[in-house]
């Protein structure tokens, strides 16, 4: 049984107007790779995007660069993607402290606890692979929007303001302040935190703020990195150190609210001094590049993610803390879970927006989500929590997992976002359909 793939817009059925088999709200990186993995999927695609796709958005401007999971790096190479290489740093080592490096040589043992896993802990089958690579999110957009804008099964409406968004039970789609409709099967919401989606339909968020700003910036030093990713848990919050491409790291440094935002206010001199004094020796002397800015934390998780002809992904479903830096990697997990399960479904001839095409996402993506959201929430609090009895725990928690061969296997796994039942794209295959030969 098929599905209309010509239908009067929902709101005015006296003017049928193009309709796509899906409508992407909002073209940040998780909304961009889900037109990509859909067009190559041969589903018909309507991108509405806010500002300019060659434009900075949150996510890309004041210093922001991802580590990027292995397997996402994958992704985007089964979908085309180019112009990645020579921008990104392969991350073959994290290292996780509890409390700040010592002032003395790089290499010193770091008190008081410490812990590390290798791309080595990924395993034979991965053998090469890096645990991730750090990319600035401006290269990983930029890069992402020449693939949208190569594509003519993708149309993208840029500068887009979306009124209304509307809904029955064939249809799903955005009215513009124009006066266009946008129309097509299914509606996904991928507009980041405050999803205007989740908020139309009555996706509840179930979560809390952290009361705390991430400070992110990037340091040109003298020291190299040797592709290590430092984890640096303070009482006041998580420091990461994270290496980038050239002899320079980026540094997402999470404070109270307050905190952060005095930091990013000081001047250069008096911000490195406060740097400099967490992170010891490790990057020998150094100074700013770009810009920085902050952003407040919060945990978000809209439950449920779906209903009748709407779902959610990335940002939009889940927004979490930065500390293992995993935010934009389950995002664009659920990217490859779902252009799977609306290719399985339109290759037998099935509606993208059917509650059952949707289940099946929800129950491919719910479990990892909410583990990883639980998981670092978690790690937060027992790392911000004083006393000596958990302090000890912490110590013991660190040296039981360092000396354990399968939990470093495990955290690499994580890292590298090869866990659990991969969809193809993350397995780094193609996700041609008969409908995208036709
Ligand atoms: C300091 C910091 C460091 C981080 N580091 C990492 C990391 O190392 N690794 C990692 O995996 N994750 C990291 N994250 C998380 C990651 O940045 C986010 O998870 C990711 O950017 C989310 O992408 P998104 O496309 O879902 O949402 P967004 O990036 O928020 O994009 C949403 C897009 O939708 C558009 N939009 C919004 N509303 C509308 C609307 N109504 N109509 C149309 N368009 C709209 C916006 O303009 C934007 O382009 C970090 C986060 C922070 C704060």
């Amino acid at each position: 049984m098929g599905y209309p793939r010509t239908m009067p817009t929902p709101h005015d059925p006296r003017s049928p107007g193009p309709v796509h088999d899906v409508v992407i709200l909002g073209g940040g990186m998780v909304g961009l790779t889900l037109a990509l993995a859909l067009d190559q999927a041969g589903l018909s695609v309507g991108l509405v995007e806010s500002g300019r796709l060659e434009g900075e958005s949150a996510a890309t401007g004041g210093g922001r660069a991802s580590m990027v999971a292995f397997a996402v790096r994958r992704m985007w190479e089964a979908l085309g993607v180019g112009g990645l290489e020579g921008q990104a740093q392969p991350v073959r080592r994290i290292q996780v402290t509890e409390g700040r490096l010592s002032s003395g040589a790089r290499s010193a043992p770091v008190a008081p606890a410490s812990m590390m896993f290798t791309d080595a802990d990924l395993g034979s089958d991965e053998a090469g692979a890096p645990l991730g690579w750090m990319i600035e999110n401006r290269v990983i957009r930029d890069a992402l929007v020449r693939s949208v804008r190569a594509k003519p099964g993708i149309a993208v409406f840029e500068e887009a303001t979306a009124r209304a968004l509307m809904r029955d039970g064939t249809a799903a789609g955005v009215q513009l302040a124009d006066g266009r409709e946008v129309a097509g099967a299914l509606l996904v919401g991928a507009e980041g935190r405050r999803s205007m989606v989740a908020e139309t339909f009555g996706l509840r968020a179930v979560g809390w703020d952290y009361g705390q700003d991430a400070l992110a910036v990037t340091l040109v030093h003298e020291t190299p990195h040797d592709a290590v990713a430092h984890q640096l848990f303070l009482p006041s919050g998580p420091i990461a150190v994270l290496p980038m491409t050239g002899n320079r790291s980026n540094i997402v440094w999470t404070h109270r609210r307050a905190a952060a935002r005095a930091l990013a206010g000081m001047d250069d001199a008096d911000l490195g001094r406060e740097i400099a004094e967490r992170v010891g020796g490790l990057l020998g002397r150094f100074h700013f590049e770009g810009t920085r800015a902050t952003w407040p934390l919060a945990l978000a998780v809209a439950d449920p993610p779906v209903g009748p002809r709407i779902a959610l992904v990335g940002d939009s479903w889940h927004s979490v803390h930065p500390l293992a830096g995993q935010g934009l990697n389950l995002g664009l997990k659920d990217v490859a879970a779902l252009a799977e399960v609306l290719a399985d479904a339109v290759a037998v001839g099935l509606d993208p927006g059917a509650e059952a095409t949707l289940d099946r996402y929800v129950r491919w993506r719910r479990f990892d989500v909410t583990s990883q959201a639980l998981g670092m929430d978690l790690i937060l609090r027992a790392f911000a929590a004083g006393g000596t009895r958990l302090g000890l725990l912490r110590q013991a928690g660190l040296a039981v997992i360092d000396a354990a061969a399968p939990a470093r296997r495990l955290l690499a796994r994580t890292a590298g976002a090869a866990t659990g039942d991969l969809p193809r794209l993350l397995r780094g295959e193609r996700l041609d359909t008969p409908r995208a030969a036709a």
